[in-house]
Formats: C-alpha cells, sequence, structure tokens
C-alpha cells in the first residue's frame, strides 16, 4: 500500500486474473456524521469505550481516515446470478478494512459497505444509500439475536455525500442520502471466491484460497489435503442446510441467493432485497428483479441452497478428481433438509418428540392451508401456544392472525379447526405440561421480526433526520422471542395501508 491515505487514487474497473484481491483506498467523505453505532459489538472487538466516544469514530468507520495497520481491500469472486454464470464480480463497493484478533470470537475482518470504486465496481459507483443501509444494519442484528449464523453490523453512518439512484417506483433518478455501513464477519469469502479461479482454470489460486479457508475458518478438520476438501465441502453443506432451515422457521426470504451472496462459512451474507413472511406463502419473493421466475422465492430457498451448493461442488472438483463424495454430500443435502425440517416443524408446534409418519402429514396439512388463506406466519405460531382448551374459542384467538375479514375468515375455519382439533389430540401424547409446551414454542417462534414495513417506517424517518426508530427497533429486536409487553405495538400484523406500498413488500435491486 503505497499511496498516502489522503490521495484520491484513481481506480479502473478491471479484470482482476490470478489474484484474490485488490488493494483499494476508500473514497474520502465530505461529512461523516454517525447515524447508529453498536456498542456492544463493538466491545466485544476489542474497542475500548474512549474510543466509542472518540469523535473520529465516523471518520474511521467510513473510510476517511485510515489508522495505523489498516491495509484497506476488496475481494475478488465471481458468480452465479439468477442461474447464469456472471463472470468476475468482486466487492464492487465493499472494502475491508482489516482483522481484530478477538477475546471471544477469533479474528474478525471489519468491511465497509458502500466506500467507493474499487477494480471490481464495474460500471456502478461503489456507494451505499441510506435507506438500503439502514436495512442491512437492522437486519443483521434482527437475525443474530434470533440466534441465526450472520454478518453482523457495527456500525451506520452518513457520509455527507449525495449519491443518485433510479427509484424503482417511478424510474427517474433521485438524490438520496449515502451511507456506509461496517460489517464484521470472521469470513467474508463466498461460494463465488472459489468459482472464479476455477472458471478462469487457476488451479493454484483455487488451491490456495480454498487451504486458506481452511486454515483460517476450518482449522478442526485439519492440514489441507484432498480428504480434508471433501470434509470442508461436506461442513459447508451441513451449515447451509442449516442456515436455509433457520431462516424457513422465522419466515426470512433472502431475495437473491445468487452464488457470490452465499456466505462459506455458512451465515447470512449481503442483505439486500431481503423480506420477511407476513401472510404464509412460500411463492412469495420480494425481489421485483425475481418477481417472474420467483427463483428466490421463500419455499425455493432449500432447493436453491443445494443447486448453488452443486455449484460450489463443481468449481472445487479439479482439487478432488473424484466427483464421487461430492455427489454423496449434495445427496445427504437433501436428506438431511428433509429431517431438519422435520425437526424444525417438531420445536414450532411443541412437539416432545417426532413420530414421523404421522407428524409429517400433520404438517404438510398445517402449510396447505396456511397456503389457502392469508395468515401471517409470525402471529399464528405464537397464537398456537396458547390455544384455548374449546374449540368453540378458536376462531376469536386466531382472529388477528388473520389479514381476511371477519366473515371470509368465518368460511376458511372449518378446515382451520378440524386441523387444530388433530393438533390438540397430538398434544395428548406429550408428557412436557402446557407451560412447559408454550414456553418451548415460545423459544423457537419469534414475536418480533423485522417486518418490511417496520424497516420502511424506520427508513421514512430517518430520512427526515429521525433516528429514534432505528434505536427502537434494535431494542425490540433484540430480544425477539421475549413478550416485551411495552412494544405491542411491533408485533402486530401489517397494516393495510403496507400492503403494496414500495419499500413495505417489494423491492428492487436498487441500493
Ligand atoms: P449484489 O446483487 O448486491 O450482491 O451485487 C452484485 C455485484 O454488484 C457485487 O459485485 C457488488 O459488489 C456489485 N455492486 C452492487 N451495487 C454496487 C454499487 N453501487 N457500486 C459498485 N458495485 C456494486
Ligand atoms: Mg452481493
Ligand atoms: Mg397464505
Amino acid at each position: 500500500l503505497q499511496l498516502p491515505a489522503d490521495t484520491q487514487q484513481q481506480v479502473f474497473p478491471r479484470q482482476v486474473e490470478g489474484a484474490a484481491f485488490s488493494y483499494v483506498l476508500p473514497q474520502k467523505t465530505q461529512q461523516p456524521s454517525l447515524v447508529s453505532l453498536n456498542e456492544p459489538l463493538a466491545l466485544a472487538l476489542g474497542f475500548t469505550t474512549k474510543d466509542l466516544s472518540n469523535n473520529e469514530i465516523a471518520e474511521v468507520l467510513t473510510g476517511n481516515k485510515i489508522i495505523d495497520g489498516m491495509q484497506p481491500y476488496a475481494m475478488n469472486y465471481g458468480g452465479h446470478q439468477f442461474g447464469q454464470w456472471a463472470g468476475q464480480l468482486g466487492d464492487g463497493r465493499a472494502i475491508n478494512l482489516g482483522q481484530i484478533q478477538t477475546d471471544n470470537s477469533g479474528l474478525q475482518t471489519l468491511q465497509l459497505k458502500g466506500a467507493g470504486k474499487t477494480p471490481y465496481s464495474r460500471h456502478a459507483d461503489g456507494l451505499a444509500v441510506l435507506r438500503s443501509s439502514i436495512r442491512e444494519y437492522l437486519c443483521s442484528e434482527a437475525m443474530f439475536h434470533l440466534g441465526i449464523p450472520t454478518t453482523r453490523a457495527l456500525s451506520l453512518c452518513l457520509t455527507g455525500d449525495k449519491v443518485t439512484r433510479d427509484m424503482f417506483y417511478d424510474g427517474n433518478p433521485q438524490e438520496e442520502l449515502g451511507a456506509v455501513v461496517c460489517r464484521v464477519s470472521s469470513s467474508f469469502m463466498r461460494f463465488g471466491s472459489f468459482q472464479l479461479p476455477a472458471m478462469r482454470g487457476d488451479k493454484t489460486l483455487l488451491k490456495q484460497m480454498v487451504d486458506f479457508s481452511i486454515k483460517q475458518n476450518f482449522p478442526h478438520l485439519g492440514e489441507p489435503c484432498s480428504k480434508v476438501y471433501i470434509k470442508w465441502y461436506q461442513e459447508i453443506s451441513e451449515r447451509t442446510c442449516q442456515l436455509i432451515v433457520d431462516w424457513m422457521r422465522v419466515g426470512f426470504v433472502h431475495g437473491v441467493m445468487n452464488t457470490d451472496n452465499m456466505s462459506i462459512i455458512g451465515e447470512t451474507i449481503d442483505y439486500g432485497p431481503y423480506g420477511w413472511i407476513d401472510a404464509f406463502d412460500l411463492t412469495w419473493t420480494p425481489n421485483t428483479t425475481d418477481a417472474q421466475g420467483k427463483r428466490y422465492s421463500f419455499g425455493r430457498q432449500p432447493e436453491i441452497g443445494q443447486w448453488n451448493l452443486f455449484q460450489l461442488g463443481n468449481a472445487i472438483y479439479t482439487l478432488i478428481d473424484d466427483a464421487e463424495p461430492l455427489n454423496k454430500i449434495l445427496n445427504d443435502y437433501a436428506v438431511k433438509y428433509q429431517r431438519l425440517w422435520l425437526e424444525m416443524m417438531q420445536a414450532k408446534l411443541g412437539l416432545d418428540k417426532l413420530i414421523e409418519e404421522s407428524d409429517a402429514p400433520l404438517f404438510n396439512r398445517l402449510e396447505k392451508l396456511m397456503m389457502s388463506i392469508d395468515v401471517d406466519m409470525t402471529l399464528f405460531y405464537r397464537a398456537l401456544s396458547s390455544l384455548p382448551q374449546h374449540a368453540h374459542l378458536w376462531q376469536a384467538h386466531f382472529l388477528d392472525c388473520f389479514y381476511q375479514d371477519e366473515p371470509l375468515v368465518e368460511h376458511y375455519f372449518e378446515p382451520f379447526s378440524l386441523w387444530l382439533s388433530d393438533y390438540q389430540q397430538r398434544l395428548t401424547l406429550n408428557s412436557s405440561t402446557q407451560q412447559e409446551r408454550q414456553q418451548a414454542m415460545n423459544s423457537v417462534n419469534p414475536k418480533f421480526v423485522l417486518r418490511n414495513y417496520l424497516a420502511q417506517q424506520a427508513i421514512e424517518k430517518a430520512e427526515q433526520g429521525d433516528y429514534s426508530m432505528i434505536e427502537e427497533l434494535l431494542q425490540v429486536l433484540q430480544r425477539p422471542y421475549d413478550e416485551q409487553k411495552s412494544y405491542e405495538q411491533y408485533a402486530v400484523k401489517r397494516p393495510t395501508w403496507a400492503k403494496n406500498k414500495a419499500g413495505c413488500s417489494m423491492l428492487s435491486c436498487s441500493s
């Protein structure tokens, strides 16, 4: 890194061959200011309380000021986008500042998103806007507190610069506020990091990268060799499988499961046009770009996870020269997913034990029912934990979970009642008490999720300079499984006005 930090360097978009990353300096910003700082995470990373109150923190976390020991770089990777090989993509607007050795979570990388152009920016500006940065900041923390693997978010800053974007609702260019999120992870490598050298036939680089990944993030697998490559692939497959089961449990739809957005350590990464399920619908996708094909809809996530793993397997095949073990792992993924899904449903429904032959049909019937009527997934499972003893109370008990008007619910409720009676019957086989069941269910069925309209409300306030809702949501989402009576307003179904409002339901990739 030869350039002094105050030099505005020229960055040319280019094909970078034979290298996994490029040194690059973040772009200078007009007037960096802190919107929100994740203090608990900062302290866990080793920041001192003095650091946190230092006026320069926004300068550092927007990349304006490079401090001693930082050697910023952008990573090179490729990817399949919507099923097509897209060639080199890379960190077009993400710049890693470096790694921190932490007390409890090993090496952690700090990465700025929206910090300016890199060799991988292609035709784009390398920047991010406040709207999408708030969405990433809030959602990664929500995911973390749900207990689901994810990159974390350390800070959200305004840059003081304006950024031009084509807005999805009218297609006209708009000036928006520039922002930078500082993300944190023990690895930002993606499936596409390995695909790119493989596609280019650069086996030397491919091997170097796989070895690096194993040494850095999978040291328990042993010294890299062909046997260990298989174990590595197997562990990635298992982590990916578990991750997607978790997404299905809480109603998260990633929206852009391209192979460049799949973390090699099985974390949720790249919060773009993601969404949370309101009315249960396996065919729903939040991504307007995907609205036709629905490749990345809620219900297809497990299958796409496997498709992406298949691409990763293809990439590392030359290091192993035997397709058999890789094929087996891919088949195991499907078996394992089915198993984990059953266990997940068992937990969601509060069953002590799984009786597969009879429980699987019960679970499948519930999904079908939920597909046939607009019922809020999050509210339904919470309400189910306190199912009243008497059937004549059921409709009233679930009324707030339905998006249909009351007369329609009346019409739809009969099949629901039938299912509920069977469920009630099934509960008699439990040995846990009603209270234990409720507690167990409420520890896997969140009460608070980042509903799309809530994120949008926080965005609209923040764009007016009011950050209070960001802080309040962060607070609430820290304890998603708890009752939190004073925050009931965040645990209700999506209001009618939000149904088709831009940002509340469908989103474009514009960010
Ligand atoms: P995504 O679909 O957001 O994962 O982005 C796909 C690719 O486009 C990645 O290589 C990103 O780094 C790049 N990209 C997205 N937005 C921008 C931007 N504003 N400037 C430069 N590169 C971008
Ligand atoms: Mg991405
Ligand atoms: Mg439905």
